[in-house]
C-alpha cells in the first residue's frame, strides 16, 4: 500500500517550487571568496523559508563568522532534533565545466541537475527543508522540536562552529543530531553514517645544505635528501598502502562495526581490492580504520630537473584516522616512528586544517530507531556506515554537545563535489525527501526515551 506521507514528499520534490528554490540557492555565490555582501543575503533568503514554517531566527557570530540558528519549538517536552547544513561552497571553477555550464545556475541534462553546491550542501538542505514542509502540511505538526544550525564556513574547516556550540548550549539543546551531508554508497541506496574519520596533515622536511651539489662531482658520496625522505615515507605504510604506525590506528574494529560493514563494497566500487591493510575488508579500511596518504612531494625543480643533488626535500603526509584512535599525540607518534627507523633529522610540522574523529556507536538506540524507519518506509534496510571516510564537524555535535549523531546523506559517489560539473540525479531528490520525511516522523513518534 502506498505510504501517503512518502507520496506527498516525492510530489513536493518533483514540484516547480522545489526546482525554483534549488536554482535560487545555487545562484548565491557563497564560495570561500564570498564577502558578507553575499553570505548575509543567503542567510536572509533561507531564513525567510524557515520563518514561514514557524522557526524563530537567531543570527549569530562566533570567531567573526556568521551563523543562523533557527528554532521551531512545538512543546519543550517533545524530543528535539538538531539539524545542520552549510551554505558555503567550494569555488565555482567557471570555465572548466562541460558545455560551458555556469556553476551558479541550475542546469539539467540527461536526468542530472548541475550547479555548484547542489550536492555539497545546498541541495541536501533543500531536501530536508522540503521533507519537514511536507510533514507539517501532511499532519499539521511534527511531534518534535527542530533546531536548524547553518554555517557558512564548512569548506574552510568550520571556523567558529565549536565556539558557537560551546557558547550557545542552551539555544542548541537537543536529543539527536539528524543532518545531511556527503554521499550515499550508491545513488539508489539509502545510507546512514554515524560519524567521521579525523584528518591531519603533516609536512615532513629534510633540509641538508644550503644549495644543490653537482650530481656528477658529488653523486654517490653525499646524502640525497629526496632519497632519504623517500625511504622514510616507505616506513609509514607497506608497499600495499597498509599503515605501519600502530598508534595511528584504533587497534581493533568493534564487532558491531564489522557487522554493519559486512558485504559492503565501498566508494562505489572504485577501489583497488588488494590495496590496504590485509586483514580488513575494503569497507573496513575506509570506514573503520586509519590510512596515510602522500598528498604532495617536493625536491629539486620539477618538471625541469637540473644535474644536482637537491639541498632539501619535503612531503605532505595526510593521516585519516578512524574513531577510536587515541588522538592527543598523533604528531608525537609519527616522531617516535621516524626516530625508531633512524630518521631523526626529518622535521615534522602540522600543516592545514585538522578534523577530529568521532562516532556514535552502531548499536545506539537512536540509530536503531532511524534504521527501523528507513527499513519500513523504503522497503529495505539502509546501509549503515559507522563513520564517513572523509571528515565532517561531527565531533562538535557528538563530543561538544553530547548528542547521538545520525547523518543521512543525499548525494552519491559520482557527484563531482569539489570539482567542475557538480551534479545530482534528479531521481534522487524525491527518494531522499521521502526517506527524510518518514524518518523525521518516526523519530518524533519514538519519543525522547527511545533516543538515549
Ligand atoms: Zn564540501
Amino acid at each position: 500500500m502506498a505510504d501517503p506521507l512518502l507520496k506527498a514528499a516525492r510530489d513536493a520534490a518533483r514540484s516547480d517550487m522545489f526546482k525554483a528554490r534549488m536554482a535560487e540557492l545555487i545562484a548565491f555565490r557563497t564560495d570561500a571568496t564570498a564577502t558578507d555582501a553575499q553570505i548575509d543575503p543567503y542567510l536572509d533568503h533561507i531564513g525567510g523559508w524557515l520563518s514561514a514554517l514557524g522557526f524563530d531566527l537567531h543570527r549569530l557570530k562566533a570567531d567573526g563568522y556568521p551563523f543562523l540558528v533557527a528554532r521551531r519549538i512545538e512543546d519543550p517536552a517533545l524530543p528535539t532534533l538538531l539539524s545542520y547544513s552549510h551554505g558555503d561552497v567550494v569555488p565555482g571553477m567557471a570555465g572548466r565545466w562541460v558545455d560551458s555550464r555556469d556553476p551558479w545556475a541550475l542546469t539539467e541534462a540527461d536526468g542530472l541537475w548541475y550547479g555548484r553546491g547542489i550536492a555539497d550542501n545546498k541541495g541536501q538542505f533543500l531536501v530536508n527543508l522540503t521533507a519537514l514542509d511536507t510533514v507539517l502540511g501532511h499532519q499539521g505538526a511534527l511531534g518534535a522540536n527542530v533546531i536548524w544550525l547553518i554555517e557558512m564556513g564548512e569548506e574552510i574547516g568550520s571556523p567558529g562552529l565549536a565556539q558557537l556550540c560551546a557558547t550557545h548550549r542552551d539555544l542548541l539543546r537537543a536529543d539527536l543530531l539528524l543532518a545531511s551531508d556527503g554521499p550515499r554508497v550508491e545513488a539508489d541506496t539509502p545510507t546512514l553514517f554515524l560519524g567521521a574519520r579525523g584528518g591531519v596533515t603533516f609536512r615532513l622536511d629534510l633540509h641538508l645544505r644550503e644549495g644543490g651539489r653537482h650530481s656528477g662531482n658529488f653523486g654517490g658520496a653525499l646524502r640525497n635528501p629526496a632519497l632519504v625522505l623517500a625511504h622514510a615515507l616507505t616506513t609509514i605504510t607497506d608497499r600495499n598502502g597498509a599503515l605501519q604506525i600502530p598508534d595511528w590506528t584504533p587497534g581493533t574494529v568493534p564487532g558491531a562495526t564489522r557487522a554493519a560493514l559486512d558485504g559492503l563494497t565501498p566508494a562505489g566500487g572504485a577501489i583497488d581490492p588488494d590495496w590496504g591493510v590485509p586483514d580488513l575488508t575494503p569497507a573496513e579500511r575506509i570506514h573503520a580504520w586509519s590510512s596515510a596518504e602522500i598528498l604532495a612531494l617536493h625536491a629539486g625543480d620539477p618538471p625541469r630537473p637540473v644535474n644536482a643533488i637537491p639541498p632539501g626535500a619535503s612531503a605532505w603526509v595526510q593521516l585519516r584516522y578512524a574513531p577510536g584512535t587515541p588522538d592527543t599525540d598523533l604528531s608525537g607518534a609519527l616522531r617516535r616512528h621516524l626516530d625508531l627507523h633512524g630518521f631523526q633529522d626529518i622535521t615534522i610540522a602540522e600543516d592545514g586544517p585538522t578534523f577530529r574523529a568521532s562516532q556514535t556507536p552502531v548499536d545506539h538506540p537512536a540509530v536503531q530507531v532511524a534504521v527501523a524507519s528507513a527499513t519500513r518506509r523504503m522497503g529495505r534496510p539502509p546501509v549503515v556506515l559507522p563513520s564517513l571516510g572523509g571528515s565532517l564537524p561531527n565531533d562538535i555535535f557528538r563530543e561538544g554537545l553530547g548528542l547521538p549523531t545520525i547523518w543521512v546523506p543525499h548525494s552519491y559517489p559520482n557527484c563531482a563535489q569539489h570539482a567542475p560539473d557538480e551534479h545530482l540525479p534528479a531521481a534522487l531528490f524525491p527518494d531522499a525527501t521521502a526517506l527524510m520525511a518518514g524518518m523525521m516522523v518516526d523519530i518524533a513518534a519514538a519519543g525522547k526515551s527511545a533516543l538515549t
